[in-house]
């Protein structure tokens, strides 16, 4: 029988699973991955494998809405159908904050969980559906070994500088400081670029995730040194609904001026700003690039996502010194020619010499020397989960040996 291990990425309506076969040696090798959507209300379950050809599927009715637990048992018995060939060994799950205290995936008990809850204030939007599958796995299958893999620990290695805001100092100490998102995301691209370029892997590179949620990581050497994300994931680029950096004296505009209660105050922040809120249209890339051409906001929204990056990439070179490459990743970022072709030509400083050819195929290389190169690189959050967890586990019975 193998043993496999099983990635979770829980959303507030959705989860997200991946099932990895662990070679001896080697990488976790993706087995099959699979979706939820429309929990608690009109639920659908597709299952496909690692070729991306669909295995199953299901649709359970509004009148018969399940939830996160109800999802999970399913896909629990689902993958009973494959007992005799593969068993689930360990669960490795994406959360999003580790504060202070988690620079590295931990193998979670319950004083693990009382600290992870601790953090819902710092994501009040994210932590809470991510802790969700943890609770269910330990009351439903108690003994199964679960990791929480950290959104923030790559950013521990940033200076004490690069995360401190200009606050009174018992800010910093309560938690307030720069924190940074989408390490998971980075880690993978830092262990991968030498694959593609060994020189630049030692260099000085901006890495730019833009998806739904979008940020940029300046690695030195395979390290993060400074991210545009903060104490939330709200701060820095725009993005598909949330606003990025905003004067902070605009918030209590909304309260004071506007009267909007706080959660209302957030909800506009994170659900109806960015891409969306600006068109008026859409959070999605797709729908704004169609229509650009006709409509005035549409193609204001892509203006203003592509200058904040081409700023931002600014403020990211000043804190490396210099920049050698450029790396394109996530669902903008690997897929959409026309934002990687404006932000490079926005930056004429950088001397980025863009390759329109090999942009259009998709690269992976698409700036050439003698400046800056540039590449696009598809991001693989949940293997970098599923190594994690590997190696927790390894290290426990490692332990338990000595
Ligand atoms: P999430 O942060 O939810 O994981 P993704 O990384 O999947 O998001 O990115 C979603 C974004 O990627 C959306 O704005 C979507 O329009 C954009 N996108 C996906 N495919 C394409 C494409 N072929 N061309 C342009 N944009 C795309």
């Amino acid at each position: 029988m193998i043993p496999v291990l099983i990635v979770l990425n829980a959303g507030s309506s959705s989860l997200k699973f991946q099932v990895f076969d662990m070679p001896d040696g080697a990488e976790p090798e993706l087995v099959w991955k699979g979706l939820y959507e429309g929990l608690g209300g009109s639920a659908h379950f597709i299952v496909k494998d690692a070729s991306g050809a669909p295995l199953d599927e299901m649709t359970w009715s509004s009148g018969d809405p399940i939830g996160h637990e109800e999802a999970l048992m399913h896909l629990v018995s689902w993958l009973s159908r494959f007992r005799e060939e593969r068993r689930p060994i360990a669960i490795g799950h994406r959360v999003v904050h580790g504060g202070d205290a988690f620079s590295k995936p931990v193998l979670v008990d319950d004083g693990v969980i009382q600290r992870l809850e601790a953090l819902v204030p710092l994501a009040p939007l994210h932590q809470p559906h991510n802790l969700e599958p943890i609770r269910i796995v330990r009351r439903r299958l108690p003994g199964m070994p679960q990791v929480a893999c950290f959104d923030t620990a790559f950013h521990q290695t940033q200076s004490d500088i690069a995360t401190l805001f200009a606050l009174p100092s018992g800010m910093r100490e309560r938690g307030v400081r720069r924190y940074g998102f989408h390490g998971l995301s980075y880690d993978y691209i830092s262990s991968v670029l030498k694959d593609y370029d060994p020189r630049l892997a030692a260099g000085r590179v901006v890495v730019a995730h833009l998806g739904n949620g979008a940020s940029l990581c300046a690695l030195n050497g395979g390290t993060s040194v400074a991210t545009t994300m903060g104490f939330s994931a709200l701060d820095g680029l725009p993005m598909g609904t949330r606003c990025g950096a905003i004067d902070a004296g605009i918030v209590f505009y909304m309260l004071r001026e506007m009267k909007l209660s706080p959660e209302d105050a957030e909800r506009m922040l994170y659900t109806k700003s960015g891409l969306l809120g600006v068109s008026g249209i859409s959070n999605d890339m797709r729908i704004l690039r169609s229509k650009a051409k006709g409509d005035v906001n549409a193609k204001r929204a892509i203006d203003l996502f592509v200058y904040r990056i081409g700023r931002e990439i600014g403020s990211l070179v000043a804190a490396l010194g210099g920049i050698d490459g450029l790396v394109f990743t996530a669902g903008i970022g690997e897929n959409d020619v026309a934002t990687r072709a404006e932000v490079m030509t926005g930056l004429p400083w950088a001397g980025f010499n863009l390759h329109e050819a090999a942009n259009s195929a998709g690269g992976p290389q698409i700036a050439f020397g003698p400046g800056p190169t540039a590449w696009v690189i598809p991001t693989n959050e949940e293997l970098v989960i599923a190594r994690q967890t590997r190696s927790v586990l390894d290290a426990g019975q490692a332990r338990l040996a000595s």
